[in-house]
């Protein structure tokens, strides 16, 4: 039999010290003013009404950071399908525009120490593929969730990170691999922070830079995302769950996505069901204890409400109860299928 009642074992850690609404890199016309690219700029020129005066398509990520030095009020364009979706509905008016898309460099991926070390420019078609599925599961899973194809064909891994919506399926992936952000600053400057801490707001792209690469551990090692739509076919998640398994230090990461500003951690979750794992045994375990992992997870995410002052304890309204039911069937087959 499992422990009983994981539940009730004190407050659940979570990486959520900060719910402060993450990054965003768009510079709105308002604040760029109306004079658009500054003098200088290099590369091609449009006129379209309403949409960037200057378009600087730079070679390598140091001229792009140079591009943006010297043209403040520029955006940086990957993709596309964030930021044109924005200017379409007028959300966004860039004065002039950085594309990323020439620069080779960003548009694959190299080992490094026991990681990966992606290019930001990475499209999430390109991540689906089996060669890359077999080195990051998780991220290639979340890369074949993304949107229908024609998005997945133009949007990036940067894009996706910089964006930092909620229902950004390659959040709570990177997430739970505790993926590390190579970012590119003026002068050939790099830093390296955790995705987690720009996905807080505890650490913000400043200007001019940009995400130049994603550093991922190679846990070699089943991983899982699981993603639940309220509809069929390709959507953005109501939820979504992924699952890593660290055999070296026999552990379970999860991040949970989509129903807060940013990726949560249930620690607590993944540190009393890891000890429950028979590690030297083909990772077997009781399937009781995957249904309370999953309740565990899900309790985590969306606690309790708090008791009201004549004791009662109040109910969540049916849609959040619905919620935490999806979390917990994501978490208890995401676990299932990593240890199978
Ligand atoms: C119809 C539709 C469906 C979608 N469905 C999904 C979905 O199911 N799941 C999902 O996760 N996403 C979805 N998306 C969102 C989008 O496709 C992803 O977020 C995509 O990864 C964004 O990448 P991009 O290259 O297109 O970014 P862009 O639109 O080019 O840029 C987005 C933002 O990131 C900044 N940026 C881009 N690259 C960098 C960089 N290297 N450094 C710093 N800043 C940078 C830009 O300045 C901009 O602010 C959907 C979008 C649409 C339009």
């Amino acid at each position: 039999m499992p422990p009983s009642g994981p539940l009730s074992s004190g407050p659940a850690k979570m990486c959520q010290s900060c719910h402060v609404r993450p990054v965003s890199t768009y510079r709105t016309a308002a604040q760029v003013g109306p004079g658009g690219a500054a003098e200088g700029a290099a590369g091609l020129t449009t006129s379209a009404p309403q949409a960037a005066q200057a378009v600087t398509l730079p070679t390598t990520l140091d001229e792009a950071v140079a591009a943006l030095a010297a043209m403040p009020a520029a955006v940086p364009v990957a993709g596309g399908t964030d930021l044109m979706a924005a200017v379409n509905s007028g959300q966004l008016r860039p004065a002039a525009l950085v594309g990323l898309g020439k620069i080779s460099e960003i548009r694959g991926w190299q080992y490094q120490d026991g990681h990966a070390l992606l290019g930001a420019g990475l499209t999430h078609a390109r991540m689906g593929r089996p060669d890359f599925a077999a080195l990051i599961p998780a991220l290639a899973a979340a890369a074949r969730a993304a949107g229908p194809p024609q998005i997945r064909n133009a949007g990036t891994l940067g894009g996706n990170i910089a964006s930092a919506s909620p229902t950004g399926d390659a959040l709570p992936v990177l997430a739970a691999l505790e993926a590390t952000l190579i970012i590119a600053g003026p002068g050939g400057a790099r830093r390296e922070i955790p995705v987690s801490h720009l996905l807080a707001g505890m650490d913000m792209l400043r200007a001019g830079e940009l995400i130049g690469y994603v550093r991922v551990p190679l846990l070699h090692a089943p991983q899982v995302f699981l993603k639940a739509t309220g509809r069929t076919g390709p959507g953005r998640a109501m939820a979504s769950v992924a699952v890593v398994l660290d055999p070296a230090r026999r552990g379970i990461r999860c991040a949970v996505g989509a129903i807060a500003p940013m990726p949560l951690r249930p620690l607590d979750a993944e540190h009393w069901v890891a000890q429950l794992i028979d590690w030297d045994n083909n990772r077997a375990i009781v399937p009781e204890a995957l249904n309370a992992f999953g309740e565990y997870v899900a309790a985590a995410c969306i606690p309790d409400p708090a008791p009201a002052e004549d004791g009662s304890v109040p109910q969540h309204p049916p849609a959040v109860l619905h919620l935490r039911r999806t979390v917990a069937a994501l978490a208890r087959r995401a676990l299932g299928r990593a240890l199978s």
